[in-house]
């Protein structure tokens, strides 16, 4: 027997022809690849050297997540998107070419009162509409000129603004937001920087200086359609097999609550990955799987370590074979709509138990 528990194989060629897709979407912007959270449970490092060559810049959410990067060798600079956290974190930043969001009073006194061995880069982070995070309309020209004369910032500033409804294609509100951005920004120097995903496919007059990928690097649609509809290739293959396959009565339930009954005499595939993987618990019964060319649903409740399908009583199917839960077969969008769970979500909720390979 040998049977391969829970793998996410992720490719390297995927990850460069999202790329190539990105930059025929927006030739003459610069690119921000956007890796924060484990590079969506992708691997960070990996896929940080697998695109190094293709993009301009990093950007994660949190300065552990930078300091990875250094130690495993990239040497593009790195973006915090929400900036430091703290003050002893920089001259850290400074000395790691690690550059910083400013979006709030605190972060520019934090600024005026450090001492870094070399100026550290800033991004000035302006809200547009989110409402989330950054300095207000009516404060960026104040900010701007404060920041523009610190010895502690190079004196080449960035401006970032972010989309809140970009997805939104019969809304108003992203040229709102864009042409509140480009006001806010006029007349002043730096480079601009507003699209993550949903600007870069659905707003091309907001490419400006810089592009944020993050979720279609990976393949994936940042909308409710699927990432294939813009040539993009999934990044990601979650897998995993079959440990058991079961004769199954007519009437019998299946898994705890028994909330499923068998409507006939059938077989019963059991895989072997569940919520303690990150594979959501709460799917509904049907959500697919892809098995030996098929799609097969869940039935009963997904369990820690297993969850169960139904195979039909024809089923061919053999302990070991390889079941799909997410990836090219079967898009995760897909998975998402069942589920009710965003894929954003979805892949970010992996659980270290799960093997990584990479692939080619
Ligand atoms: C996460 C993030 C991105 C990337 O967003 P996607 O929708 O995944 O492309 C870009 N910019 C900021 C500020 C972010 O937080």
């Amino acid at each position: 027997m040998n049977v391969k528990p829970a793998t996410a194989k992720i490719s390297s060629l995927a990850l460069k022809h999202n790329l190539r897709i990105i930059k025929e979407k927006a030739p003459h912007s610069k690119i921000i690849a956007v890796v924060k959270a484990n590079a969506y449970g992708h691997g960070v490092v990996f896929v940080s050297r697998a695109v190094e060559q293709m993009v301009d810049c990093f950007a994660v959410a949190r300065l552990q997540e930078a300091l990875a990067l250094r130690s495993h060798g990239i040497t593009k600079p790195i973006l915090l998107l929400e900036g430091f956290f703290n003050d002893k974190d920089l001259p850290v930043m400074a000395v790691n070419n690690i550059e910083t969001v400013v979006h709030n009073r605190e972060q520019l006194e934090a600024l005026k009162q450090a001492n870094p061995p070399l100026p550290v880069k800033v991004w000035l982070k302006i809200d547009t509409g989110m409402h989330r995070l950054g300095v207000s309309l009516d404060e960026a020209d104040e900010f701007y000129r404060e920041l523009k004369e610190l010895p502690q910032v190079h004196p080449q500033l960035g401006f970032v603004s972010h989309f809140s409804r970009a997805d939104e294609l019969d809304s108003d509100y992203t040229e709102k937001q864009l042409s509140r951005f480009l006001s806010a920004t006029a007349g002043k120097q730096g480079e601009r920087t507003i699209a993550a995903s949903g600007g870069i496919l659905f707003w091309p007059q907001a490419h400006l200086d810089l592009i944020r990928p993050g979720i279609i690097m990976y393949g994936i649609s940042p909308t409710d359609t699927v990432g294939a509809e813009f040539g993009l290739i999934p990044v990601m293959n979650l897998t995993s097999s079959l440990i058991a396959v079961r004769n199954h009565k007519k009437g019998e339930p299946v898994g705890y609550g028994g909330i499923w009954r068998a409507p006939q005499d059938t077989k019963i595939g059991v895989v072997a990955i569940g919520y303690g993987d990150g594979y959501p618990r709460d799917v509904p019964e049907g959500t697919p799987v892809y098995l030996n060319g098929r799609i097969v649903p869940i039935v009963g409740r997904v369990s820690m370590d297993m969850l169960t399908v139904d195979l039909g009583a024809d089923s061919q199917d053999r302990v070991g074979d390889e079941a799909i839960l997410w990836g090219k077969e079967l898009p995760i969008e897909t998975v998402a709509k069942y589920s009710g769970i965003l894929s954003y979500e979805l892949i970010t909720k992996l659980t270290p138990r799960v093997l990584t390979e990479y692939v080619d």
